[in-house]
């Protein structure tokens, strides 16, 4: 059998997810877009190799490389369980980030660069600033080595999110049973659409990323909003040019917004 290192992987499932969801994207759009989809895309896809290049070479490696060592050493309390509660527990830890992203002005002067992006498609699912994904990559190598999360639940867990967080980015018009029902456990494009609104109220609710459990259980879940109506990004920076790469670098040093 042929084996394939995680960097394969992510890369091998990062292009073929955004490919997918691009092409039903164009063929089934959920509404046009409001500012140019391709200038975004050189935005939000530089931005995506910028952080590959510093972040895959140190970090990915080293969630891995963390998990294999507390397997073959037998640490960390989830050590004994299999991958499917090590997935939930990492879901609801990146839940609980999530939610803090938005509660602590810190973290939000990073996270609002994912939030700035005027328009949600499958490129907005990468659209982070290297700061978040710095600090959120030693937080889950800590969690990993203290609960010893093992290799294979990292690896489907990190595959999971990334496949999830681009379907619900993705501009693309699912069908309302299928919404409905995918609502009930996990997270729709819908529901995370209202997470992205220029209204705060509506931004802060719908942190979740795989499962839509944690909103529902927390009181974090809002479903009743017209999908219509709903603006995307961030009332202080309404205007696409001033929302560049050298702009979204710099975001998080500048003035304070909400
Ligand atoms: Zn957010």
């Amino acid at each position: 059998m042929f084996e394939m290192d995680e960097s394969t992987i992510r890369l091998l499932l990062f292009s073929g997810g955004l490919v997918f969801f691009l092409a039903l994207e164009l063929l089934v759009p959920y509404r046009d877009s409001s500012v140019s989809k391709w200038k975004r895309w050189a935005n939000n896809l530089t931005l995506t190799l910028f952080n590959s290049f510093l972040l895959q070479l140190i970090f990915s490696s080293a969630i891995i490389a963390t998990a294999m060592y507390v397997q073959t050493h037998k640490m960390g309390i989830l050590n004994m369980l299999e991958a499917p509660p090590g997935i939930i527990f990492m879901d609801f830890m990146l839940y609980v980030w999530h939610l803090l992203n938005h509660i602590m002005p810190l973290l939000w002067r990073f996270h609002r660069v994912h939030h700035s992006d005027l328009n949600m498609d499958v490129s907005s699912a990468t659209r982070f600033h290297i700061g978040e994904l710095t600090i959120s990559a030693a937080i889950k190598i800590s969690i990993i080595f203290f609960l010893g999360a093992s290799y294979m639940g990292v690896l489907i867990f990190e595959s999971a999110v990334l496949l999830c967080t681009q379907f619900h980015h993705s501009s693309l018009k699912v069908p309302k049973w299928f919404e409905t029902l995918w609502w009930i456990l996990f997270v729709p494009p819908s529901m995370h659409r209202i997470h992205h609104s220029v209204i705060i109220k509506e931004r802060d609710t719908n942190y979740g990323a795989i499962f839509s459990i944690w909103d529902r259980i927390l009181g974090t879940l809002l479903i009743n909003v017209d999908q219509k109506k709903i603006r995307i990004g961030i009332g202080a920076y309404p205007k696409p040019d001033k929302l560049n790469l050298h702009h979204l670098l710099a975001m998080p040093f500048t003035k304070p917004v909400r």
